[in-house]
C-alpha cells in the first residue's frame, strides 16, 4: 500500500497529464513563457487573491514573502514549534530570528495564547523588534486566523500564512493562501497539489508585495532586463511544471479535494472510539494533506506502527522533532521557547495513509489493524 498514492493518480490523470507535458516539451518555452501566466492566473483566480507568483519551492515562497517586508537581523518572527523546519528555516536565513510558539492538542495549529504570550514576552525583554506571524496550516486545516489577525493589528506584525499543506483548506467561504498579508504554498508532490518535482507559489493582495517578489523571484529584476535594481534569487517555476499543475488543480477542483475528505471522515468515523482523531472546528474544512491520530505514548505508538507495517500499511511520523529541539535552533535560548505541547505531540502522533483515491478495502483494513492492536 502507498502512503499517498502518486501512481494511481497519474494513471487516471494519464492521457490529459502526458499531452500537457509534451505540449511543453514541444513549444520549447520551458522558462517563464505562457504556462507560468496562465498557471498563476488559474490559482490566483481558485484561491480569489489578486497576485500569484510561481516559484520554485514552498520554502523559496517563504524567504520571498519576509525579502518583500525586508525581515531582517533583529526582527523576531513568531512561528509553531511543531511544524515542518521550513517554516522556521527561512527566518534565520533572513538573520532574524524564530521565536517557537507552542500548538494546540486538537489542532494542531498556532496556540493563540501562547502566541499572546510569547509576543508580549518579546517586547518585555527588549532585545528584538516583532515584525511577523508565521502561522501554518498544519495537516491541511488553516490556522485559527480571526485570532491571529486580531493578535497582529494589535502589535502592527505581518501575518504570513504557511499553507504549504493548506491548500484547499476554507474558513467558511474563505480559502486557505488568502488568510496571510502574504501567503505561501509548495508544490512537492506528496501536498495536496503537487507537481512533478519542486515547485511553488506567493499570494497576495497588495501591489508592492507583489512586485517586489516578482523582481526578488528572477534575480532582484528591474525594469531593463540587464539592470537589477536589489540582490534577488533564481527561484522561477519550470513551465512543465506549471501545465502538470493546471492539470492537477483540474482535478482537485473537480473531486480529489472531496474525496480526500471524505476518506478523512470514514476515517473519523471508524476510529473515534479507539485513538484520538484529529479534530476540525465549525466553519473549517480541511484539505488533509495528513490524517494524524494521537496514541497515548511513544511505546503504544511503536507496536501500532509496527503491527500496522506487518501488514504492508505505511506510515509517518510528523513531525518527530519539534522546531525548538532542532540541532540548527540550539543557539536559542531554550527558557524563551518552551513548547510542552509539541513535545508530547512528538511522541505521541501518527499520520495514516491519506489520498483520494485510497480504496474502502485498504482504509478498512488499516482501520480493523487499528481496533485489533487496541483490543476494540
Ligand atoms: C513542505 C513544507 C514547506 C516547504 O515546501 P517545499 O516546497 O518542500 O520547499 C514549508 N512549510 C510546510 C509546513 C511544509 O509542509
Amino acid at each position: 500500500m502507498q502512503f499517498r498514492d502518486l501512481k494511481k493518480q497519474y494513471s487516471v490523470l494519464k492521457d490529459e497529464m502526458d499531452q500537457a507535458i509534451l505540449d511543453v516539451v514541444a513549444s520549447s518555452a520551458y522558462v517563464m513563457g505562457p504556462k507560468i501566466k496562465e498557471m498563476e492566473n488559474a490559482f490566483a483566480e481558485y484561491v480569489g487573491v489578486k497576485h500569484c507568483i510561481a516559484c520554485n519551492s514552498g520554502t523559496d515562497a517563504l524567504l520571498l514573502a519576509l525579502k518583500a517586508w525586508d525581515v531582517k537581523p533583529g526582527d523576531a518572527v513568531f512561528v509553531p514549534s511543531f511544524t515542518f523546519f521550513a517554516s522556521a528555516e527561512v527566518i534565520a536565513m533572513q538573520g532574524a530570528t524564530p521565536v517557537f510558539v507552542d500548538v494546540d492538542s486538537e489542532t494542531f495549529n498556532m496556540d493563540v495564547r501562547d502566541l499572546l504570550y510569547k509576543i508580549e514576552h518579546t517586547i518585555k525583554a527588549g532585545e528584538l523588534k516583532p515584525k511577523a506571524i508565521i502561522a501554518v496550516d498544519l495537516f491541511g486545516l488553516p490556522a485559527d486566523f480571526k485570532m491571529i489577525r486580531a493578535i497582529a493589528d494589535r502589535f502592527h506584525l505581518y501575518v504570513l500564512e504557511d499553507a504549504a499543506q493548506g491548500f484547499g483548506g476554507r474558513i467558511g467561504e474563505h480559502k486557505a493562501c488568502a488568510f496571510g498579508d502574504i501567503s505561501t504554498t509548495s508544490f512537492f508532490p506528496a501536498k495536496p497539489v503537487g507537481c512533478y518535482g519542486d515547485g511553488g507559489a506567493v499570494f497576495t493582495n497588495n501591489d508592492e508585495w507583489a512586485a517586489l517578489i516578482d523582481s526578488f523571484h528572477i534575480h532582484g529584476k528591474g525594469s531593463d532586463r540587464y539592470d537589477n535594481v536589489r540582490i534577488g534569487m533564481n527561484s522561477r517555476l519550470d513551465s512543465l511544471q506549471a501545465a502538470i499543475l493546471l492539470v492537477k488543480l483540474k482535478a482537485f477542483k473537480a473531486y480529489e479535494l472531496e474525496d480526500v475528505n471524505k476518506v478523512a471522515a470514514r476515517y473519523t468515523e471508524k476510529l473515534h472510539d479507539v485513538v484520538k482523531t484529529p479534530v476540525v472546528p465549525k466553519g473549517f474544512y480541511s484539505s488533509w494533506a495528513q490524517y494524524t491520530i494521537q496514541v497515548p505514548n511513544k511505546e503504544v505508538r511503536t507496536k501500532l506502527q509496527e503491527a500496522l507495517k506487518a501488514n504492508d500499511i505505511p506510515t509517518a511520523i510528523y513531525y518527530p522533532i519539534p522546531m525548538h529541539r532542532q540541532t540548527a535552533f540550539s543557539y536559542l535560548d531554550p527558557k524563551t521557547n518552551q513548547c510542552p505541547v509539541s513535545d508530547h505531540l512528538a511522541d505521541t502522533v501518527l499520520s495514516l495513509p491519506i489520498h483520494p483515491y485510497l480504496s474502502e478495502e485498504d482504509q478498512d483494513l488499516i482501520c480493523n489493524i487499528i481496533k485489533i492492536a487496541f483490543n476494540s
